[in-house]
């Protein structure tokens, strides 16, 4: 197998464009799982890791870009502002994988239980992609993922990072899963709030085919905060019952399946309680000055 070390965006990107069929390999934490296993046998390789364009984030006009190279350790250590996506870094794997694993591998898997995903679901995030023949361009993240560990990406193309507008107020990922490390989530969901638009987002991880959005949830919470005045003044308080409602709208939008880490109905439950945790947590974390 031919192993291909670009030094730089612009070589990696050549040589993607020359070779469509070598396999881009960030941290190798699910590559090297599959390889290991004879799953896979590519002709040739393209290592992404000395290509430090890709290993970088920065925010400009409002806007939040992660490069594809950026590792779960450097999201944890640099990004605390940006707190669901710390929290699904700090829950996935290890430290060893939280060392290696990227979000542009995450993305590149493209599994419904990646971690990273429901938080930039939640972020409505665009994925960027860049080939040298056509130059970049950015997909939605709904658009990105066409199926289960299947994207949009074109042979030549590689993912560059993705882009989302900055949110100002509360959020929270949480996940279920067999024990509290080194476990693949049977439910993980990522909510936020924005304060600006009057919107509270909602994504599940792990319970259907790709990453969801409860959007009748959504909607629902929402009006319950404009017709409460909440959104305004955040010390009114919403009833149990319209929580309880909310729970049950995010348990429905998950499309879950019988498999080896859990059934379909306990999948569903877990969502309900999530759902119901982080709207608490978070209508709590608008009560603090913070937000205000
Ligand atoms: C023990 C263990 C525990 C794990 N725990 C978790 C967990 O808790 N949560 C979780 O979400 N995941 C977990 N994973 C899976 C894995 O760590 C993550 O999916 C990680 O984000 C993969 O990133 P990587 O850089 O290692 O990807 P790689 O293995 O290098 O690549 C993965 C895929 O993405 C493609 N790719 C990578 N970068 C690019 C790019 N820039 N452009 C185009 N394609 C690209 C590759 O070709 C490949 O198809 C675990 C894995 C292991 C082995």
């Amino acid at each position: 197998m031919e192993v291909l070390l670009p030094h730089s965006l612009e070589e990696a990107l050549a040589i993607k464009g020359e070779r469509p069929e070598a396999t881009p390999i960030a941290g190798g934490t699910d590559l090297m799982v599959d390889l290991n296993f004879g799953r896979l046998r590519p002709a040739a390789m393209i290592d992404l890791s000395r290509v430090a364009e890709l290993a970088s984030w920065q925010q400009e006009d409002g806007h939040v870009f992660l490069g594809a190279g950026l590792t779960y350790a450097t999201i944890v250590n640099e990004m605390p502002e940006f707190k669901p996506l710390v929290q699904a870094s700090r829950s996935v794997g290890s430290p060893q994988i939280r060392n290696r694993g990227t979000v542009g591998g995450n993305l590149g898997t493209a599994s419904p239980a990646g971690d990273a995903l429901p938080v930039l679901a939640a972020y409505d995030a665009d994925v960027v992609l860049r080939s040298r023949a056509r130059g970049e361009r950015s997909l939605a993240w709904h658009a990105f993922f066409t199926g289960p560990k299947k994207t949009a990406i074109a042979p030549d193309e590689l993912i560059i990072g993705t882009r989302w507008r900055r949110l100002r107020g509360p959020g929270s990922f949480s996940k279920i899963g067999t024990r509290n490390a080194m476990v693949i989530s049977v439910a993980g969901l990522c909510l936020v709030v924005d304060e600006e638009n009057g919107a509270v987002k909602v994504a599940l991880g792990s319970v259907g085919p790709t990453i969801l959005r409860a959007t009748e949830a959504e909607q629902q919470i929402a009006a319950a905060m404009t017709s409460s005045g909440a959104w305004q003044d955040p010390s009114i308080t919403i009833p149990d019952q319209v929580i309880d409602e909310f729970g049950s709208l995010v348990a429905a939008a998950a499309k879950p399946l019988d498999d080896v880490r859990g059934t379909a109905a306990y999948r569903r439950h877990g969502c309900r309680v999530l759902a119901r945790r982080a709207l608490i947590w978070a209508l709590n974390e608008r009560r603090l000055p913070a937000w205000l």
